[in-house]
């Protein structure tokens, strides 16, 4: 599957549409999901076109990485999550309900957040 450039996220980053910007460096850009799920419900993005964690983990720079490792620290801490803990998760693919296909990783706090995700069977 190849990089869709005109995705919601690719649109952000060339600021072709608005967003509620919490940081950005070199590497990545953090902002608030449009609709929460938590008080604290921010997205942590690469700036390069990777479609999904899978591709990123393959594909990105050592620099890249350490890059959107940090920013996801840094937006939990900023936003107050940090000392009461928070969760982070990204979605990858059909089987886990990607909808924007640009890499991006939730960051949920503020509040208890209950047990990870609903039990699955096959
Ligand atoms: P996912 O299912 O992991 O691909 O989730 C995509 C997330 O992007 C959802 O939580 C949406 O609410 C969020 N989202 C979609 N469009 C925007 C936008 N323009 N600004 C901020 N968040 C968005």
């Amino acid at each position: 599957m190849a990089y869709d450039p005109n995705n919601i996220f690719a649109r952000i980053l060339r600021g072709e549409i608005p967003c509620k910007k919490i940081a950005e460096d070199e590497h990545t850009l953090a902002f608030h999901d449009i609709n929460p799920m938590a008080p604290v419900h921010a997205l942590v993005i690469p700036k390069g076109a990777y479609i999904s964690f899978d591709d990123f983990s393959d594909n990105a720079s050592e620099a890249e990485i350490a890059a959107l490792i940090r920013m996801v620290g840094k937006v939990a801490r900023d936003l107050g999550c940090a000392e009461a803990g928070y969760r982070i998760l990204s979605n990858i693919g059909q089987n886990g309900h990607q909808e924007v296909p640009h890499l991006h990783i939730h960051v949920f706090g503020g509040a208890s957040l209950g047990r990870m995700i609903n039990k699955v069977t096959a």
